[in-house]
């Protein structure tokens, strides 16, 4: 059977494992469920899958925001025949949470399909992607194969990378990685770093009827999240990233203070997500925030460098060919304002990897979506990609 067949007479399968996947709501904390579907669905492909718990995080790890016991990855390895490339399939099985449930059409762990597409939270980011390679690899289960591939589903791609990093310290290393994101069919050719900063601000509690004497935290917030507006302008004024017009986005993205009407709130915490370009120190920029931000800043969750890929990588070359026989039209490129694990790879184990996937919309928003077709798509590039990769040379 050929790998076009092969992925169509898995497809109702994959579309069985998405549902279930999305279904499993793998928030930060808990991820245990969703990673247990995926250990049963390598299972079911004839392979050994290994779940451990997030133990040492390896280069490239950031600062951690809780305990990592029970929260487990999943890898397994199909072996080669000994000569030819080596390959890993790479997906993250964390959500980002819900947001204001109200917001939402459908339920956000329903899975409802509706018009080609499934509506629910991670349903592109990245279920979808993580269904498109295990359907890959089950596609590949009768196709020889020079060269090992592996494959790895990984805890908090959203808030720290440590479990992409933990894989890398763990090994084996490949010769190359494809992560599944949801990019519209894009190859990802570069992407900003991105640090996430606890900042507080304090103020003075007291009884609201003496509130004009008192220190509202809150408010005292107001100027210094004015301040980093100012600063995002500042580094966006002069930063070139592939000619986007803004690439380096500063997201004041949670903001905690008080508790009740009637008591002046003594502390703000603000969680600001910034980024830097590629190259970029990270440290300079810590410090250069530091300096303009009148208030305590702790360094928590992502710490994570940019990079840039040149697209004369032959990994490109691979996904190309595939792409282009799936697709009938050339691969194009994506620079991307966000980070993903392919930095795990690129900048802390010398491994070139890039991101490609399915066409999904409204992620970490209301109403994410995944288009079931470009998952059927993206399973036949993946396989492609990885049957030419790992081919007994
Ligand atoms: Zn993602």
């Amino acid at each position: 059977m050929d790998l076009r067949s092969a992925v169509e007479s898995g497809w109702e399968h994959q579309l069985e494992l998405l549902r279930a996947l999305v279904r499993s709501p793998s928030l930060l904390g808990s991820e245990r469920d969703a990673q247990e579907l995926v250990a049963a669905e390598l299972a079911d492909i004839g392979l050994s899958p290994q779940m451990w718990d997030v133990g040492s995080h390896g280069p490239g790890s950031s600062p951690p925001l809780l305990d990592y016991t029970r929260r487990p990855n999943v890898t397994a390895i199909r072996r080669g025949a000994g000569r030819g490339r080596s390959l890993t399939f790479n997906g993250h099985i964390d959500v980002v949470p819900v947001g204001v449930e109200a917001n939402w059409s459908y339920d956000p762990w329903g899975a409802a399909i509706e018009g080609g597409r499934m509506y629910g939270r991670g349903a592109a980011d990245m279920k979808a992607g993580v269904v498109a390679m295990l359907g890959a690899l089950r596609a590949l289960r009768n196709v020889e194969l020079g060269g090992t591939l592996c494959v790895e589903t990984v805890i908090e791609e959203e808030c720290t990378g440590n479990g992409a990093a933990a894989c890398r310290a763990r090994g084996p290393r490949t010769d190359a990685a494809l992560i599944p994101e949801p990019f519209n069919h894009l190859a990802l050719e570069a992407q900003v770093g991105v640090l996430w900063a606890t900042v507080t601000v304090e103020g003075r509690a007291a009884h609201a009827e003496r509130a004009d004497q008192a220190d509202n935290a809150l408010v005292k917030a107001l100027p210094v999240i004015e301040a980093i507006r100012a600063l995002e302008r500042e580094v966006n004024a002069d930063a070139a990233f592939y000619g986007h017009p803004h690439p380096l986005n500063y997201n004041v993205g949670v903001a905690r203070a008080g508790d009740w009407a009637s008591s002046v709130p003594e502390q703000c915490v603000l969680e600001v997500r910034l980024a830097a370009l590629p190259g970029e120190d990270l440290a300079a920029v810590r410090a250069r925030f530091e300096a303009a931000v009148d208030a305590r800043v702790e360094w928590r969750g992502f710490q994570a460098d940019g990079f840039t890929l040149a697209r004369e990588e032959p990994l490109f070359d691979v996904l190309g060919r595939a792409h282009t026989a799936v697709h009938g039209a050339p691969l194009e490129f994506l620079a991307f304002t966000g980070t993903t694990d392919a930095r795990a790879f690129v900048v802390h184990d010398a491994t070139p990897a890039t991101c490609y996937g399915p066409i999904g919309g409204n992620l970490h928003a209301p109403d994410e979506w995944v288009d079931l077709e470009s998952v059927r798509a993206t399973t036949l590039v993946l396989a492609l990609a990885a049957a030419e990769w790992c081919a007994i040379p």
